[in-house]
């Protein structure tokens, strides 16, 4: 049993932290919005009232919150995790962050005395209810192995990647690669009730195919329904494929399609749909396509 503190119980950290105390490690949990500890409570964990008070006993502690910002304020605010866990502390950030920011994260943790991986995961929230995360690691091979039983308890395919930066560096190629796989579907939809076929059908039988992949598995439904509640919000994505577009320019590599849907996820944050799924990228097919009126009606 490992002491294990979790910030950030949101739509993949609160299922996260249950699983991990199901699997018999105690888990105090802090949120910001105090209430979404409840599920944790039930599984047996202790809901924090701060980070200090999380952490203070942890030998892991676990960060799961949106953006850049929110991982530095977390692990380097005056009452965050560097001025008040335990020497020797592992850090494990799930964040889905830019691969810089995380880079130099693990510097100062390591200057401070702490270990570090970043290892932000792939499964949507299906994956995180159902333990069966894809988890991209960057770090040291011995923090790797000795983090094991921490992933293995959320996860299925749990790969070490690379040095620190290379789980983000990963996780970023995965959003280029989920991002172009919606824009598909949805366009195949919207193409596909033009003209007037059976889409539930349409979608089985491609399913079953060379064009099945996990995401048509996955957000088929969200879309024959027009029932985007997140699951992974646009904004989010929109976030995720700011760090793609920004670190293939650095790296010098174009990502012509990565742009395009980059724009395209844009325009649906622009228009208000940020707080949508992801899957609600249909909608921009629908605008402008001259079709905007079946999920409009819904949102
Ligand atoms: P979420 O539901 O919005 O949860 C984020 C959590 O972080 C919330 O509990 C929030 O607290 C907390 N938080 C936000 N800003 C904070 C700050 N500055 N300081 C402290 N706590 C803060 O988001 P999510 O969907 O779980 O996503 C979390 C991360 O996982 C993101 O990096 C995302 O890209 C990645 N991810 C998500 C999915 C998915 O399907 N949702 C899949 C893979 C990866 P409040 O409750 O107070 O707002």
């Amino acid at each position: 049993m490992t002491d294990i503190a979790f910030i950030g119980l949101g739509i993949m950290g609160s299922p996260m932290a249950v699983h991990l105390a199901n699997a018999g490690h105690a888990v105090a949990g802090y949120n910001r919005t105090p209430d979404k500890t409840g599920p944790l409570v039930e599984a047996g964990g202790r809901a924090a009232d701060s980070v200090a008070d999380a952490v203070k006993d942890a030998d892991v502690v676990c960060v799961m919150v949106p953006d850049s910002p929110d991982v530095v304020d977390v692990l380097t605010g005056e009452d965050g995790v560097f001025a008040h866990a335990q020497p020797g502390a592992l850090v494990i950030d799930f964040s889905s962050i830019r691969p810089d920011v995380t880079a130099d994260l693990a510097s100062q943790a390591r200057d401070k005395g702490f270990r570090y991986l970043d290892a932000p995961v792939s499964g949507g929230e299906a994956g995180a209810k159902n333990a069966a995360l894809s988890i991209m690691v960057g770090g040291e091979g011995d923090d790797f192995q000795a983090a094991r039983p921490v992933f293995d308890a959320v996860g299925k395919t749990v790969v070490h990647v690379g040095p620190s930066g290379s789980g983000q560096t990963v996780k970023a190629a995965n959003q280029l690669i989920v991002a172009a796989n919606i824009q598909a579907l949805a366009e195949a939809v919207v193409f596909l009730e033009a003209y007037g076929v059976d889409t539930k059908a349409a979608l089985e039988v491609l399913g079953g195919g060379l064009a099945g992949s996990k995401v048509l598995d996955q957000k088929k439904e969200n879309m024959l329904a027009r029932s985007f509640e997140p699951g992974f919000r646009i904004e989010l994505h929109h976030k995720d494929l700011g760090i793609v577009t920004a670190a293939a320019r650095e790296a010098g590599v174009v990502i012509p399609l990565g742009s395009l849907v980059a724009q395209l996820m844009a325009s649906a944050q622009a228009v208000g749909d940020g707080g949508l799924d992801h899957s609600g990228l249909l909608r921009g097919v629908e605008r402008l396509s001259g079709r905007p009126s079946t999920s409009d009606k819904e949102n």
